[in-house]
């Protein structure tokens, strides 16, 4: 049994909380639904011209035009990213991360 998958949509099993994520069916997947952590893949959204494969894990919340973006600082490289945060993520850790100080 073989299948072809073209989308750019994927799933992934989460680098450090183990969750297997579903793809999200509307935007590319970037960050885990469970822990919001992230690798650090991408120079450029989508790009996955990094090389660096660090864990990217959420420093706080940004509220502004684009919805709730969460602020990620990678453990590897020490570099800033911000990924818009997805309708099923766990809202209990995106509430932690908005009252917290950056
Ligand atoms: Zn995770
Ligand atoms: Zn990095």
């Amino acid at each position: 049994m073989s299948r072809k998958f073209t989308v750019i949509d994927e799933g992934f099993a989460c680098a450090v909380c183990g969750t297997n994520v579903n793809p999200s069916g509307y935007t590319s997947r970037d960050h885990c639904s469970a822990c919001l952590c992230s690798v650090h893949l991408d120079d450029n959204p989508g790009d996955r011209e990094s090389g660096c494969g660090g864990v990217m894990r959420p420093l706080g919340l940004e509220l502004n035009k684009k919805g709730r973006q969460i602020v990620y600082r990678c453990e590897r490289c020490g570099v800033i990213k911000k990924n818009i945060a997805a309708s099923d993520d766990n809202e209990n850790l995106i509430i932690a991360l908005s009252t917290r100080q950056m």
